[in-house]
């Protein structure tokens, strides 16, 4: 396994925008636990959710003198096959699970586990992100006997295929406790214990923060000839069968009928465990290749997605299943509206006439159809803007769900007062 280079942060950088009175209890909660060791375990440093999420709440938990390591697993990519073929398959479509399968996902996850060995006396409590580094649980059960083991599944889990979700099912009812973004997921997983808690966005990093007029200038100028003159809409996901590209180009096409002049940016990464990634990206640019005002783009910096999401006039997350998706609270907490799919976690974050419009997952039409709707009306983008903010500041900031999850740690640890 190996340690991905973080950030620093400091917890204070979080004042302005959540208030003196969380942070205070975010310490409280903190100085309960300043003589234990995480342990944060996930397939991979960079793209996606869960990465976006532990590089912020890693180095805060160290500032905040809880000792917390992330340790990201060494896998094959025959292991990552496995492992998105398991995650498509929680998600509702996949192939059947064979033997091979669950031999290549067994000798990675016990090769990884078997470099903690050694290490077990150090940590207090390990976290474990989402089904591929469960598997470790079979070796970890002997080295770590009395350590408690926290699932935080970060998936939507609301129409599993049944044999993927037996197979996770069996390593999740070994675990002390297990987190999930919304009750939904839990759904048939027998888990000893379960807790909810919504994931967040870190507003004090690149891709949050407000911008100063000359970096915006210059990812203005970078961009072109994308125009942030004329009317923009833009999809930020992984390029993934799920994240729906081809129904956000459906919806931008009803969209053009009636304003013309529209552009689409649909910008795409590829995460680490993700083998699917480039040959969807291939798909989606070739589809686009003939219209001047589709932009494709992809491995963008932080800033560019930043300015993207707050520059856009409406973003869209057209997305079969959710898990969360941290999108969304991204794009409202820079005052853009978004038209998204009514699944997964994407409800929770859009209130529909309120903050965006939710529109049904296999409706592009419908959702083009928003998207005009709010292009063809700027006062009602303002006051969403301003709706969505508010919105992000209550729920979706990193300091309440650290404090939740801190909470979970503490009980699992017996140090809640
Ligand atoms: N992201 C990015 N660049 C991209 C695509 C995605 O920085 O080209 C980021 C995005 O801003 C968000 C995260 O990756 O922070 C995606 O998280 P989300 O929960 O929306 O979806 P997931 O990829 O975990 O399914």
């Amino acid at each position: 396994m190996h340690t991905p280079s973080l950030t620093d942060r400091t917890i204070d950088a979080y004042t302005d925008v959540t208030g003196q009175d969380r942070l205070n209890r975010l310490q409280s909660l903190a100085d309960d636990l300043d003589d234990v060791r995480i342990l944060h375990v996930n397939s991979t440093a960079t793209g996606g959710g869960v990465a976006e999420l532990l590089r912020s709440i890693v180095p805060v938990c160290n500032d905040l003198e809880i000792d917390t390591d992330w340790l990201v697993m060494d896998a094959t990519d025959e292991f990552f096959e496995v492992t998105k073929a398991m995650h498509n398959a929680l998600q509702g479509d996949g192939p059947s699970l064979t033997d091979d399968m669950q031999a290549t996902y067994r000798t990675v996850t016990e090769r990884n586990a078997l470099e903690l060995e050694g290490h077990e006396s150090e940590y207090d409590l390990v976290v474990i992100h989402d089904p591929q580094p469960l598997g470790m649980l079979d070796h970890m059960a002997e080295t770590m006997p009395n350590i408690p083991i926290v699932w935080r599944c970060h998936i939507d889990l609301t129409d599993p295929i049944d044999e993927y979700l037996a197979f996770v099912s069996e390593y999740a009812s070994r675990v002390d406790h297990a987190i999930f973004s919304r009750s939904a997921y839990v759904g048939d997983l027998e888990v000893p214990e379960a807790s909810i808690i919504y994931p967040s966005i870190d507003p004090i990093t690149k891709k949050n923060r407000l911008l100063g007029p000359e970096t915006v200038t210059d990812e203005h100028d970078r961009l072109d000839p994308l125009s942030f003159e004329d009317p923009l809409v833009t999809q930020i996901s992984r390029f993934d069968p799920w994240k729906d590209q081809f129904g956000t180009l459906e919806a931008y096409r009803r969209a053009s009928e009636d304003v013309p002049e529209l552009q689409l940016a649909l910008v795409g990464g590829m995460a680490g465990d993700d083998p699917e990634g480039l040959e969807l990206y291939e798909q989606v640019a070739e589809e686009a290749v003939d219209d001047p005002n589709v932009h494709v783009l992809t491995d963008q910096p932080d800033t560019t997605v930043n300015v993207l999401q707050r520059d856009s006039d409406v973003i869209v997350q057209k997305s079969l299943r959710e898990g969360f998706g941290l999108v969304v609270a991204e794009a409202l907490w820079k005052r853009t509206p978004v038209v998204g799919s009514n699944v997964g976690g994407i409800p929770l974050q859009i209130e529909d006439g309120k903050t965006g419009y939710l529109v049904d997952p296999d409706d592009a039409v419908g959702a083009g159809d928003r998207v005009r709707d709010l292009l063809e009306d700027d006062d009602c983008r303002t006051r969403f803007g301003d709706n969505a903010r508010e919105r992000v500041r209550e729920r979706f900031l990193l300091p309440r769900q650290l404090e939740e999850l801190l909470d979970v740690i503490a009980d699992e640890l017996n140090r809640n007062r």
